[in-house]
Protein backbone atom coordinates (compact mmCIF):
# COMPACT_ATOMS: atom_id res chain seq x y z
CA UNK A 1 0.00 0.00 0.00
CA UNK A 2 1.10 3.14 -0.54
CA UNK A 3 2.18 5.74 2.02
CA UNK A 4 2.71 3.05 4.33
CA UNK A 5 5.90 2.41 6.54
CA UNK A 6 5.85 -0.70 6.73
CA UNK A 7 4.70 -2.03 3.20
CA UNK A 8 8.03 0.51 2.33
CA UNK A 9 10.22 -1.42 4.54
CA UNK A 10 9.12 -5.04 3.08
CA UNK A 11 9.76 -3.33 -0.12
CA UNK A 12 13.42 -2.63 0.64
CA UNK A 13 12.30 1.17 0.01
CA UNK A 14 13.07 2.42 3.47
CA UNK A 15 15.56 0.14 5.17
CA UNK A 16 15.97 -1.88 8.32
CA UNK A 17 17.19 -4.80 10.16
CA UNK A 18 16.00 -7.89 8.19
CA UNK A 19 15.76 -10.94 11.41
CA UNK A 20 13.29 -13.08 9.35
CA UNK A 21 11.67 -13.18 5.99
CA UNK A 22 9.74 -16.02 3.64
CA UNK A 23 6.77 -15.78 1.49
CA UNK A 24 4.55 -14.24 3.68
CA UNK A 25 5.88 -12.91 6.59
CA UNK A 26 9.52 -10.24 7.10
CA UNK A 27 10.58 -9.30 10.57
CA UNK A 28 13.16 -7.09 11.73
CA UNK A 29 14.05 -4.96 14.51
CA UNK A 30 12.47 -1.83 15.75
CA UNK A 31 14.42 0.95 15.52
CA UNK A 32 13.79 2.09 18.55
CA UNK A 33 13.93 -1.16 21.04
CA UNK A 34 12.73 -0.92 24.31
CA UNK A 35 14.66 -4.54 25.79
CA UNK A 36 17.85 -6.12 24.35
CA UNK A 37 15.79 -7.64 21.66
CA UNK A 38 12.30 -5.92 20.17
CA UNK A 39 11.62 -7.06 16.36
CA UNK A 40 8.92 -6.43 14.74
CA UNK A 41 7.15 -9.02 13.05
CA UNK A 42 4.76 -7.78 9.82
CA UNK A 43 2.66 -9.59 7.08
CA UNK A 44 3.47 -9.56 3.47
CA UNK A 45 -0.18 -8.02 2.65
CA UNK A 46 -1.36 -5.02 4.50
CA UNK A 47 -3.89 -5.13 7.52
CA UNK A 48 -4.23 -2.16 9.85
CA UNK A 49 -4.78 -4.29 12.38
CA UNK A 50 -6.81 -6.91 13.97
CA UNK A 51 -9.80 -5.49 13.65
CA UNK A 52 -9.53 -5.19 9.71
CA UNK A 53 -9.21 -8.89 9.39
CA UNK A 54 -11.28 -11.27 7.50
CA UNK A 55 -11.30 -14.90 7.08
CA UNK A 56 -9.06 -14.50 4.50
CA UNK A 57 -6.27 -12.84 6.26
CA UNK A 58 -7.25 -15.72 9.01
CA UNK A 59 -6.15 -17.94 6.73
CA UNK A 60 -3.04 -16.00 5.97
CA UNK A 61 -2.35 -15.88 9.39
CA UNK A 62 -2.67 -19.65 10.23
CA UNK A 63 0.93 -20.07 10.90
CA UNK A 64 1.38 -17.28 13.14
CA UNK A 65 2.66 -18.46 16.02
CA UNK A 66 4.75 -20.90 14.66
CA UNK A 67 6.41 -18.54 13.04
CA UNK A 68 6.75 -16.04 16.29
CA UNK A 69 8.22 -19.68 17.86
CA UNK A 70 10.86 -19.64 15.02
CA UNK A 71 12.03 -15.85 15.25
CA UNK A 72 11.94 -16.66 19.46
CA UNK A 73 14.19 -19.58 18.88
CA UNK A 74 16.34 -17.50 16.51
CA UNK A 75 16.48 -15.10 18.90
CA UNK A 76 17.95 -17.30 21.65
CA UNK A 77 14.39 -16.32 23.93
CA UNK A 78 13.24 -19.87 24.43
CA UNK A 79 14.89 -20.18 27.43
CA UNK A 80 13.78 -16.59 29.23
CA UNK A 81 10.14 -16.53 27.24
CA UNK A 82 9.41 -13.15 25.94
CA UNK A 83 6.44 -10.88 25.39
CA UNK A 84 4.84 -11.04 22.33
CA UNK A 85 2.37 -7.62 21.56
CA UNK A 86 -0.08 -6.20 18.72
CA UNK A 87 -1.19 -2.75 19.76
CA UNK A 88 -4.83 -2.24 18.05
CA UNK A 89 -6.18 1.24 17.89
CA UNK A 90 -4.92 4.54 18.98
CA UNK A 91 -6.00 3.83 22.65
CA UNK A 92 -3.56 1.00 22.95
CA UNK A 93 -0.51 2.82 21.16
CA UNK A 94 -0.67 1.85 17.71
CA UNK A 95 1.45 4.17 15.68
CA UNK A 96 2.10 2.29 12.75
CA UNK A 97 -1.16 0.74 10.80
CA UNK A 98 -0.08 -2.50 9.37
CA UNK A 99 -0.22 -5.45 11.24
CA UNK A 100 2.76 -6.28 13.54
CA UNK A 101 3.75 -7.74 16.40
CA UNK A 102 6.50 -6.77 19.11
CA UNK A 103 8.41 -9.61 20.15
CA UNK A 104 10.17 -8.50 23.27
CA UNK A 105 12.54 -10.17 25.16
CA UNK A 106 16.38 -10.31 26.97
CA UNK A 107 15.02 -8.60 30.23
CA UNK A 108 12.73 -9.16 33.38
CA UNK A 109 9.23 -7.09 32.41
CA UNK A 110 6.38 -6.38 34.92
CA UNK A 111 2.87 -7.05 34.39
CA UNK A 112 0.90 -4.97 34.23
CA UNK A 113 2.99 -2.77 31.97
CA UNK A 114 1.29 0.44 33.30
CA UNK A 115 0.09 1.98 36.62
CA UNK A 116 -2.98 -0.11 37.48
CA UNK A 117 -6.13 2.41 38.85
CA UNK A 118 -7.69 2.31 42.16
P1 LIG B 1 3.20 0.54 17.55
O1 LIG B 1 3.38 1.74 18.45
O2 LIG B 1 2.39 0.92 16.31
O3 LIG B 1 2.68 -0.68 18.22
O4 LIG B 1 4.64 0.14 17.06
C1 LIG B 1 5.30 0.74 16.01
C2 LIG B 1 6.77 0.43 16.20
O5 LIG B 1 7.45 0.72 14.99
C3 LIG B 1 7.43 1.28 17.28
O6 LIG B 1 7.97 0.43 18.29
C4 LIG B 1 8.50 2.06 16.53
O7 LIG B 1 9.69 2.20 17.27
C5 LIG B 1 8.71 1.23 15.28
N1 LIG B 1 9.13 1.99 14.12
C6 LIG B 1 8.58 3.16 13.67
N2 LIG B 1 9.21 3.56 12.55
C7 LIG B 1 10.17 2.63 12.28
C8 LIG B 1 11.14 2.50 11.24
O8 LIG B 1 11.25 3.31 10.32
N3 LIG B 1 11.96 1.41 11.30
C9 LIG B 1 11.86 0.48 12.29
N4 LIG B 1 12.73 -0.52 12.26
N5 LIG B 1 10.95 0.56 13.29
C10 LIG B 1 10.11 1.63 13.28
ZN1 LIG C 1 1.33 -1.58 4.81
Amino acid sequence: MKDCLFCKIIAGEIPSTKVYEDEHWFAFRDISPCAPIHVLLIPKIHVKNILDFTEETSTYFSNFFLIVKKIAEQEGLEESGFRLVMNTGEQSGQTVFHFHAHIIGGKEMGWPPFPVQE
